[in-house]
């Protein structure tokens, strides 16, 4: 049996082990195992990669505003191409939808109004008459998710930080002060300080050391790629409407992505698209959107995995050195870069500075105290 020792494991190779083990690197040697034969295989290789500021819960919202600057300007080498590329969000307001988007309107930030032939002509495919009302959110972008998750694992490797694929940690125990993960090959890791960032496993990953679950539930999300035909989209803004019951997102100048912003309550698994929950997201889409589709071209699903409260769970739980970094539902890429700073702060016991704030929001052990009370 061989034995390895480090100074923190972070379970779970997804964006969040990946922007936990860069930020510990730099002051710990990190390993970070992962299940799968390839990093970022479950919910961070089938994300939608955007940025929303007026998007999720109150610390995802603090999180996502405090990420905004690295994906501006990231470290240098951090990455080849830019991390960033603009793209407007335009909220379409059905009749039944107009008192949603109004309340949209009144709690976000930068958000306003905008005039629905400004949206048509955007979006010559949009169907004049299915919006009553619609609102534009300017400072939102799409993510290079590869290029991020990349830019992280090439930070904790250079800083002597080990991934190991193919390793998931079947068993977890607490002593002499040091946490072990045993993985499937019978290897040990040590350290005295355990990151779960096993996403929609974070649960499985606290049973698995004998800890309490949070109640996180992992909800499948479908999309597919189809065809504009005549359209160019490449400049078209995300679009959806206030109800959030579908979106489309260009991919390239003939690909538009379309999911009909599903969320499904599944156990843990390798999500699979549903045929239904596709034809759903095409229906949904046609209404608005004057676009045949002749063939989907590519179809997908993952898991996005929320707390209770949907809000993040990021920090210690009840024992110590076991922190959590978990319930990013639909918003980890676009809080990552802050998460993983905020995760290194409570690990070192350090102040978070700007991201104090989100510290009682994320608080992990909120669900027990929930659950006592
Ligand atoms: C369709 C879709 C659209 C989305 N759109 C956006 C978007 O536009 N913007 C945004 O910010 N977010 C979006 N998200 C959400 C985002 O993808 C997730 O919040 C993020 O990927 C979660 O990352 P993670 O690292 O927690 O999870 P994962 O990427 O699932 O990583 C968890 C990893 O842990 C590993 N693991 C589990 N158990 C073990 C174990 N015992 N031992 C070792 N390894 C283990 C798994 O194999 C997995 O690789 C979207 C998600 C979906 C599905």
């Amino acid at each position: 049996m061989v034995s390895h020792a480090f100074d923190a494991l972070v379970i779970g190779a997804g964006i969040a082990g990946a922007t936990a083990a860069a930020h510990l690197s730099t002051t710990r040697r990190v390993a970070l195992l992962e299940a799968e034969e390839s990093a970022g295989y479950h919910a961070t290789g089938r994300s939608a990669a955007i940025w929303i500021r007026n998007y999720g819960s109150p610390d995802a919202r603090i999180l996502t505003a405090a990420s905004r600057a690295f994906f501006e300007s990231p470290p240098p080498g951090f990455a080849d191409a830019p991390l960033m590329r603009p793209r407007p969000v335009v909220h379409l307001a059905p009749p039944d939808q107009v008192d949603q988007l109004r309340a949209m309107i009144a709690e976000g930030d930068d958000m306003h109004e905008i005039a629905l032939a400004e949206v048509q002509a955007m979006v010559p495919a949009l169907r004049p008459g299915y919006a009553a009302m619609a609102a534009i959110e300017s400072d939102c972008f799409d993510i290079d998710v590869a290029a991020m998750h990349q830019g992280f694992l090439r930070q904790a490797r250079a800083a002597g930080g080990t991934l190991a694929l193919r390793a998931r940690a079947g068993r977890i125990w607490r002593e002499a002060g040091a946490w072990h993960a045993e993985t499937a090959s019978g290897a040990i890791f040590s350290a005295p300080v355990i990151v779960n960032a096993a996403g929609a496993w974070g649960d499985e990953v606290a049973r698995i050391a004998g800890l309490d679950p949070i109640g996180l539930q992992p909800k499948r999300r479908t999309a597919c790629i189809v065809d504009p035909g005549d359209y160019d989209c490449t400049e078209w803004p995300l679009l959806g409407d206030a109800g959030h019951g579908w979106y489309v997102r260009a991919e390239a100048r003939r690909k538009l992505m379309v999911s009909p912003a599903d969320e499904t309550d599944t156990a843990p698994y390798d999500a699979q698209p549903d045929e239904y929950d596709v034809a759903v997201a095409i229906d949904r889409m046609q209404r608005a959107l004057d676009i045949p589709v002749a063939r989907i071209e590519h179809r997908w699903a993952g898991l996005r995995t929320f707390t209770p409260d949907r809000g993040l769970a990021i920090g210690e739980g009840a024992e110590p050195g076991f922190f959590w970094m978990v319930g990013q539902g639909g918003y980890g890429m676009q809080t990552a870069p802050a998460a993983g700073a905020l995760l290194a702060a409570l690990v070192d016991g350090r102040n978070p500075g700007a991201l104090a704030a989100a510290v009682p929001l994320c608080d992990p052990r909120r669900f027990a105290r929930r659950q006592a009370a």
